[in-house]
């Protein structure tokens, strides 16, 4: 079914991006005039959408100088207090949903369905309840005290819900922050700094920079009490080393390659249903996505041919277009890593089966698909091509499965499927990673707590644990139990 583009949302962003032009960084309560900047691109058509600032160490430390000094006013607010403002931060996000889906796809090639289904509507739901946390915050915690200025760091691949994963916790916890967005989707994070601006959180308590790596770095390098980055496991590694000695809290969200596993008794409809949520949804640009899917071998063809049936319906383009499944790839930059390492898997005698089909003729756009007779030693194996394309192998025994799920040096997610819930509940024991869903993907929900295991990562991000890692002081993994009275 063909719903038809949304002209008029994106004649009203088109409209407010005109009329800037030129975006600084959010500082202290106020836009900055940028010095240096770079071209934010729609990988859709290759055109310019604004220009924004490239943060230098100056720009960084005026930021961290403001989260500091905002600190002691915000972290003194009674807790219900601060819940007032992230109240009023999810009411405003929500006010101007539509506005935010479009910029988001605009900026970030994914498919306007997502982003006005899943990524905003998910960024309101993390404010409305990281304000709850704030409500509750002397109870649940009593004698915690705020860790203080936060350097956060995110990757494009959901630029306003990461965003919003790391404000939420950190402002209902009485932090104040100074983030950096990724240098591809840099324009939601600055619509929400307008949104800061708008509702008159008080100046300071969030700090928006701009910039590539180097400002990441130089950040991670200022006086900040805590950096809270999510990327690539390479620039976690550097992080870590950054900060190893130096006193600063630190929590990584880093890549993975996850497993989905298909049991026989699976309904089967249910789970290739799933693989179009696992590794198709967001071009497969999701650090938990289910890259990797392990078949038991009675139901392997089957399983090939249903989803080879479901791929050729999938529908790739306009990321604007409410009807298509599979919009653009966030730059040409990843693009080529990703049709390299596909290259290779095939060099390496893997199968592709991907999309038959047109695809636009200009723009970053890659055909969804996915790969057999991939070998465990084989390239993509093992390396996370953070694309629409995932890995079939199949298994004989439930042994098996988990001994090939836990083939990874990550250990972000996974995912199982089996009708036997015994069955499934044993294995999801048996597979080490931070978050497993049965018969199920790619969930999130801003109470449960989310993070990785080994490569991918520690620390929690949402819920009771990812308040924990914005606080100090005596911080109870469960609530403090009432004495009876
Ligand atoms: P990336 O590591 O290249 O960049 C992430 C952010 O770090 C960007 O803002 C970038 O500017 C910044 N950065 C780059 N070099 C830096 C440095 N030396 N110091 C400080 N900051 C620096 O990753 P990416 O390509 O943007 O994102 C893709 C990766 O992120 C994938 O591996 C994916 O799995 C991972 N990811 C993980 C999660 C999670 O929650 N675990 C979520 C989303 C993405």
């Amino acid at each position: 079914m063909d719903y038809g583009p949304a002209p008029e949302a994106s004649g009203e962003v088109m409209g407010w991006l005109k009329a800037r032009g030129t975006f600084g960084h959010y500082i202290d309560g106020a836009f900055t005039k940028p010095a240096k900047t770079f071209p934010s691109a729609d990988p859709a058509t290759g055109a310019e959408l604004a220009k924004v600032a490239q943060g230098s160490e100056k720009d960084v430390a005026a930021a961290v100088k403001a989260a500091r000094a905002a600190l002691p006013g915000w972290s003194k607010l009674p807790g219900h207090e601060r819940a007032k403002w992230l109240y009023a931060i999810a009411r405003h996000v929500q006010k101007r949903e539509r506005f935010l889906s479009v910029l988001e796809t605009l900026d970030n090639g994914k498919p306007i369905r997502e982003s006005r289904d899943i990524d905003i509507p998910l960024v309101a739901r993390h404010f409305y309840h990281h304000a709850g946390w704030a409500e509750m915050l002397e109870e649940e915690f009593p004698g915690a005290v705020p860790v203080g200025v936060c350097g956060q760091i995110i990757p494009w691949n959901f630029p306003l819900l990461m965003l919003a994963w790391k404000i939420a916790p950190a402002l209902a916890a009485g932090n104040t922050v100074v983030l950096k967005p990724a240098e591809y989707t840099p324009l939601t994070a600055l619509a929400f700094a307008e949104i800061c601006a708008e509702i008159g959180l008080p100046k300071g308590v969030v700090n928006i920079v701009t910039g590539d790596g180097e400002t990441g770095a130089a950040l991670v390098g200022a006086e900040v009490d805590k950096v809270a980055f999510t990327g690539s496991t390479e620039v976690g590694r550097a992080i870590r080393k950054a900060t190893a000695g130096t006193g600063k809290k630190l929590t990584l969200e880093l890549g993975g390659k996850s497993p989905f596993v298909v049991f026989a008794d699976a309904d089967l409809d249910g789970a290739v249903e799933g693989v179009v949520d696992a590794i198709w949804f967001n071009q497969g640009q999701v650090c938990c996505a289910g890259s990797r899917i392990l078949v038991q071998e009675g139901i392997a063809e089957t399983f090939v041919t249903r989803l080879r049936a479901r791929l050729a319906k999938l529908r790739t383009g306009d990321p604007l277009d409410k009807s298509t499944d599979i919009g653009a790839i966030v730059d040409p930059v990843q693009l080529a890593r990703i049709r390299d390492l596909v290259a290779k898997g095939e060099a390496e005698g893997a199968v592709l089966h991907q999309a038959e089909g047109q695809l636009p003729a200009t723009g970053c756009f890659f055909a969804p698909g996915f790969m057999t007779n991939v070998a465990p030693a084989n390239i993509v194996s093992e390396v996370e091509i953070f694309g629409p394309v995932a890995t079939l192998t199949t298994f004989r025994t439930p042994d098996e499965a988990v001994e090939l799920a836990n083939n990874t040096r990550y250990g972000l997610a996974a995912s199982i499927w089996s009708e036997n819930i015994n069955l499934a509940l044993d294995i999801a024991a048996k597979v080490k990673a931070g978050v497993v869903w049965v018969n199920a993907t790619n969930i999130f929900d801003a109470g449960a707590g989310f993070g990785g295991y080994r490569e991918s990562g520690f620390g929690r991000e949402g819920g009771r644990e990812g308040m924990r890692e914005y606080l100090s002081g005596p911080v109870p993994r469960a609530k403090p139990e009432t004495a009876p009275a």
